[in-house]
Parts: structure tokens; C-alpha cells; sequence
């Protein structure tokens, strides 16, 4: 059965062909219908109640709020344009005469496992654009200021002579289940809270096919050599900016050597270790909208 990781998006349509058509642009800009969804210093406008909701501002609402970011296109849900805007000049949010009224703004990452997932898909991509603008705002070719282009989806080189393009950057990372018969490994990484442990992940380099990736990252922080590598799914995942390609490969030998500068310790589990996992147990499962607890959890469906 088909089923999109959390984050990712079978709602939206993206609606590429129309970022540079500025008279359906400016329709929509002017639509009482169409959204907006503020973006403070990374942290996305939500309600809270029962559930964490975003707040969707009537698009109309962008003079109030701009300063020099200017309104980023995210595509239609079911034919409502919505947009995103940095509103991070603002220097106090929760006394904004509108903002502060609305909601307040909060990290994805803390409220992300609260929020219905097709809003998360539209919570994350505003804020991984967004994150984008702010670290692009000069020429990586020439150090000139760039100026946004194509409904935000591009920035272009204000120096004539140089006129270069760039787009947004997505930093891909493989994350990786490995077994050996009814067991897998378990990882901590120092950047992981309080007793989480999670499979083994890392970052693409320039020249690598992902299943190279796999393979390398495997060896380097626990010294396995694995085959059958076999991808699974992926994930957005704008924490700042990448996507997670997940994988599943089989080790050839079980003795790990672990590399103290990627993980504070690293073990293979069993099946039943893993499901006997309860909230006082000295490991703890990664989050539950991560494509790693996903991972997880479909191998221990298998057995
Ligand atoms: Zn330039």
C-alpha cells in the first residue's frame, strides 16, 4: 500500500508552469480566498487547542507584513492558492496587532508530531523556502546581492555581468535500516534527546549514487560492510533543508566498530527488544512523523 511519509505532500500541486505568469499571479494575490502562511525566524504561525493548527492569514494581509522578503508561491490545495511570507523583521510577533493575535509562532519540529499531515506538508515546505531566501540573499559566484525570481522560486544575481540563477537547495541524506537476521542496528548520535536511538543516517557526497552513500556511511560509523541495498521511501524533511532517502541493507558481519565521533554508542536489537520498548525503558523509538520510525516499524511488522 502506497503511503507518503509525514511531511510530504499529495495535496499540493505545485502549479511550476504558473511562477512566472505575474497576471495569475496578481489574481491570486488579490483572491480573498487565498492563504498565507507567516514564517517568523523559522517558526511557523500555529494555533493551539486540542490539535496544533497552522493559521492561514487572508493572502490580502501581505502589505501589513512585508519588509523586504517579498511573497513566496507554495501552489494550490484543492484550488486555494496559498503563499508564504518571512516575517522576520518583526521584532515582537506576540504583540503584532494582527500576528500576535492569531497564533504564535512555534518550531515544526516541536509541534510537527500535533499536526494533521497535509498541513504539515504545507508547514514544512514554508519553511524550508523560506530558510532558502534568508541564506541566499548574495551571489555565490560574485558576492552581489541576488533578488527573488519566478514566484520565489528562484534568485537572481543583480550584477548584470555575472546574472546568475540559483535555485533552492535540498541536501539529501540516506537513512538506513540494517539487519542481520532478527536483529538491527541501533544507534545514539550525540545530537539525539534524552534516550532516543534511531538507524544510522548521513549525508550525500558530490559524486555518489545513494546506495553508494549507504554502503559508506555504514562502514565509516560502525565498521559493516552491507549489501541488498534496497530503497524504501523518502521524506522532506526542512530541519533545515534536506530530504531523507531511506534504505534497508543486510550486513554482512555483525561486529561493530563504532566511530565515537558519529555516535556516542551504537547495537544491534531484536524484534522483541524493540517491541517490548515502553515509555520507561532506557531506549526510546525515534519520533513518530520521522521517516525512521517508519523504518523501524514496518520491519518489526515483518516479524
Ligand atoms: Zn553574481
Amino acid at each position: 500500500m502506497k503511503r507518503n511519509n509525514f511531511y510530504s505532500s499529495e495535496f499540493l500541486d505545485r502549479v511550476s508552469h504558473l511562477r512566472k505568469d505575474a497576471t495569475w499571479l496578481s489574481k491570486q494575490m488579490s483572491d480573498a480566498t487565498s492563504r498565507l502562511l507567516p514564517v517568523w525566524q523559522s517558526n511557523n504561525l500555529v494555533r493551539s487547542g486540542e490539535n496544533v493548527e497552522p493559521v492561514e492569514l487572508d493572502v490580502r494581509h501581505i502589505d501589513d507584513l512585508r519588509g523586504e522578503a517579498e511573497p513566496i508561491l507554495l501552489g494550490l490545495v484543492d484550488g486555494t492558492a496559498y503563499f508564504t511570507l518571512d516575517v522576520s523583521h518583526i521584532d515582537a510577533p506576540d504583540a503584532h496587532e494582527l500576528l500576535g493575535t492569531q497564533g504564535v509562532f512555534e518550531d515544526l519540529r516541536k509541534v510537527g508530531p500535533y499536526i494533521d499531515h497535509k498541513q504539515g506538508n504545507l508547514l514544512a515546505y514554508a519553511r524550508g523556502i523560506n530558510y532558502w531566501h534568508q541564506r541566499h540573499r548574495y551571489c555565490g559566484v560574485c558576492g552581489a546581492t541576488t533578488k527573488p525570481e519566478a514566484a520565489g522560486h528562484q534568485r537572481r544575481c543583480t550584477n548584470q555581468a555575472c546574472n546568475a540563477v540559483h535555485f533552492p537547495r535540498t541536501d539529501v541524506a540516506c537513512i538506513m535500516l540494517i539487519y542481520h537476521g532478527d536483529r538491527i542496528i541501533m544507534g545514539k548520535a550525540p545530537r539525539f534527546q534524552g534516550k532516543m536511538q534511531s538507524v544510522l543516517a548521513g549525508f550525500l557526497e558530490p559524486g555518489e549514487t545513494l546506495e553508494d552513500c549507504v554502503a559508506r556511511e555504514v562502514y565509516e560509523e560502525v565498521g559493516v560492510r552491507v549489501t541488498d541495498v534496497e530503497y524504501q521511501h523518502s521524506q522532506p524533511w526542512p530541519f533545515p533543508s534536506s530530504l531523507m532517502a531511506g534504505f534497508r541493507a543486510r550486513a554482512l558481519d555483525t561486529e561493530l566498530t563504532i566511530d565515537t565521533t558519529e555516535l556516542l554508542s551504537a547495537d544491534w536489537m531484536s524484534r522483541d527488544e524493540l517491541k517490548a520498548i515502553t515509555p520507561d525503558s532506557p531506549v526510546q523509538l525515534p519520533r513518530p512523523d520521522s521517516i525512521a520510525r517508519r523504518l523501524i516499524e514496518e520491519w518489526l511488522a515483518e516479524g
